[in-house]
């Protein structure tokens, strides 16, 4: 049993040690989860070569029990939105979010996931994938180093290991609903504002001013 998980408040008789180990059930069930989680194999720019990079031997974060990278977000409990996030992407990563089942984290991985980066003026650029999903840990860069994601990846884990069973809201009573999915138009936007930009009138015209002959 790893020394982590041993409760220094319950001590146990010298005859027992290595033998028995006193934990309590949060430490338990946080430890499987904190040293198990599967990200989602999905990149969207050049942060997800340096997401790529942090798998290899180099750097191998399959140490933090992270190797198992998953096609289907079915299997997942991260997502790490590793570069530009596109309009024309949202819609995507907001299904695939919903598609996770709880417990789940996301990642805003770079300067674009978290603000938009270079390209946070650009037309087809949103500012920040938390607009759209709710972001957990944000690693800064362009791009972040391996070294970078490895920490950030660790701050999930201090994330998971300060969680109880007795407050965790996946245990509560009532359904998470899945986020609304929103919608690419002439700009992109979300379902739920559908019947208000319907209802919205064009700006009335300028008044032409007047030629006095
Ligand atoms: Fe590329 Fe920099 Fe954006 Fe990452 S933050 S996707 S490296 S431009």
């Amino acid at each position: 049993m790893p020394e982590e998980l041993e409760n220094p408040e319950i001590p146990v008789p010298e005859e027992l040690q290595g033998t028995v180990t006193v934990t309590t059930l949060d430490k338990i069930y946080n430890w499987g989860r904190r040293s198990s989680v599967w990200p989602m194999m999905f990149g969207l720019a050049c942060c997800a070569i340096e997401m790529i990079c942090t798998a290899t031997s180099r750097y191998d974060f399959s140490r933090f029990g992270m190797e198992v990278m998953r096609p289907s977000p079915r299997q997942t409990d991260l997502m790490i939105v590793s570069g530009t996030v596109t309009k024309k992407m949202v819609p995507q990563i907001v299904r695939l979010y919903n598609q996770m089942p709880e417990p789940k984290y996301v990642m805003a991985m770079g300067a674009c996931a978290s603000g938009g980066g270079p390209f946070k003026e650009g037309y087809n650029v949103v500012s920040g994938i938390d607009k759209y999903v709710p972001v957990d840990v944000y690693v800064p860069g362009c791009p972040p180093t391996p070294q970078a994601l490895l920490h950030g990846l660790m701050t999930v884990q201090k994330k998971i290991d300060g969680e109880s069973l007795r407050t965790a809201r996946w245990y509560r009573p009532e359904v998470s609903e899945a986020l609304p999915i929103p919608v690419l138009g002439p700009d992109i936007f979300d379902p739920r504002d559908l019947e208000a930009i319907k209802n919205r009138r064009p700006a009335p015209a300028a008044e032409s001013s007047e030629v006095v002959g």
